[in-house]
């Protein structure tokens, strides 16, 4: 029995449209979009519908420590410094831990217009046996906190368990702390082989391949796990975020990190470059050429102070790009959106830098990254057509924001001017999810949130 919803107006791949019937299976997939209004017996849904958009880059844990990591600690504060903090977090994570934190930030994603996320996951083990090797058991233990967390909270999941083996170039053996990430190939591939059989028995599970970064993947490593990966699922990997990654990179093997990629490993439509933050022209032509898509995660790299990354040039070599919330220090599709552009009118002193002539600024943005993201979600999503799952946001037209716009007037003003309550319904895999801003399992998964990171940090207060 298919579901029937008539929308006030939906922006398909040619554009808007008024009074637009979307038809759902009880799988949760697509069946018909139709424009015409003689479809009968169709819910009516008084809003604009979009596309869902794809969550490119995560890493779950990291949303306990939001805030938490805002005092500076001297002159050198920076990335490096960061990552203590994250690791001392990491230390303190077990599978439950991980399962009530990753529900919550799931929940909160999904009211905010992401509905899906691609889960770069190398957090193993649990933190409390840190130091010690880890079994096939803990591992599983980890991976399936994340996939239950997803289910609960009812968003698509593209979990990517991440290969991490050495502390930097060169082979440098993995620090006290990495080793709860840490993991020989034959115990990675495995992991990857338990965990596909989980992700066959549901449309809303896809379990790719991630490798941590060229500092931490060793090249032998890096081909053997690629060599077994042939059956077309995605592949991200952090690849540029720091310039002393990228000069350790220089030194070692005599080219930039992209650069080094690019000539030594398939590249090709399936890759998600995930912080091309330090990239030249060049490289980012080669990028574009290849057809891997660059993810961008503009809050984070920001929070960090990674650097700026070259959008405009990107753009103009026909390249691909998506986002991701990464750290999570923000939730929120349209403030990652809007920052890609406001860095390059910064950097540029001009207004409406990224654009193909053809969309506008916010459209432009909003589409490209679904189309993008979706790709590398390796899931059929990213666009209100026949055969994508039924992932569907819906923006409040009544909302005093929206009055008097219509078309990509209302993308634009969404992606540069909307807040979380502009997000009014949300549904996933065809199952409404948030109905007036409301997500049906907030209450559970709050208290659950609340009980994890009691859990965590009571080591602090005793
Ligand atoms: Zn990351």
């Amino acid at each position: 029995m298919q579901s029937r919803y008539r929308f006030t107006c939906a922006w398909l791949a040619d554009g808007w449209h008024r009074n637009v019937v979307i038809s759902v299976d009880p799988e949760g997939d697509i069946v018909d979009v139709s424009a015409d209004d003689t479809v009968t017996a169709a819910r009516m849904i008084n809003g604009a519908a979009i596309a869902g958009m794809p969550n490119i880059h995560s890493h779950a844990f990291q949303r306990a420590m939001a805030g938490l990591v805002e005092q500076r600690g001297g002159k050198d504060d920076s990335f490096w410094t960061w990552r203590e903090t994250m690791y001392d977090v990491a230390s303190r994570i077990t599978p439950d831990c991980l399962n009530g934190v990753a529900a919550q930030l799931y929940a909160d994603m999904v009211k905010a217009g992401y509905t899906s996320v691609c889960e770069f996951h190398y957090l193993h083990s649990p933190g409390d046996a840190s130091g010690e090797a880890h079994s096939h058991e803990q591992r599983l233990a980890m991976s399936q906190a994340l996939m239950d967390a997803a289910s609960t909270a009812g968003i698509g999941l593209t979990l990517l368990p991440t290969l991490y083996q050495t502390s930097d170039f060169g082979g440098a053996p993995p620090t006290e702390r990495q080793r709860q990430f840490s993991m020989e190939t034959r115990e990675y591939l495995d992991l990857l082989d338990a965990l596909r059989q989980s992700s066959q028995r549901s449309p809303q599970l896809e379990v790719g391949v991630a490798l941590h970064s060229l500092r931490a993947v060793p090249p032998e490593s890096l081909r053997a796990v690629l060599d077994s990966q042939r059956n077309g699922q995605p592949i991200h990997i952090h690849i540029a975020e720091q310039e002393r990654e990228v000069q350790a990179c220089l030194e070692r093997t005599g080219k930039r990190p992209i650069e080094w990629l690019l000539d030594n490993a398939p590249v090709d439509r399936r890759w998600c470059l995930i912080h091309a933050t330090h990239a030249t022209p060049a490289e980012l032509q080669s990028v574009a050429a290849a057809g891997a898509v660059v993810g961008l995660c503009p809050t984070t790299e920001a929070n960090l102070g990674d650097g700026l990354f070259p959008m405009e040039t990107l753009l103009e070599a026909g390249g691909a790009f998506a986002i991701g919330s990464d750290s999570h220090i923000s939730l929120s599709p349209i403030e990652e959106l809007r920052w890609l552009e406001y860095q390059a009118r910064l950097a540029r002193r001009q207004r409406g830098v990224l654009t193909d002539g053809k969309l506008s600024g916010g459209a432009l943005l909003w589409q490209k990254a679904c189309t993008a993201g979706a790709r590398v979600s390796g899931r059929p999503i990213g666009e209100l057509t026949a055969g994508k799952r039924a992932d569907v946001v819906v923006l409040d037209m009544n909302s005093p924001l929206f009055a008097a716009r219509s078309d990509d007037s209302i993308i634009d003003t969404f992606v540069f001017s909307g807040t979380s309550e502009s997000v009014r319904d949300v549904m996933v895999g065809g199952r409404w999810l948030v109905q007036d801003r409301r997500h049906f399992a907030e209450t559970a998964v709050a208290a659950g949130y609340k009980r994890a990171l009691q859990k965590m940090f009571k080591r602090d207060r005793s």
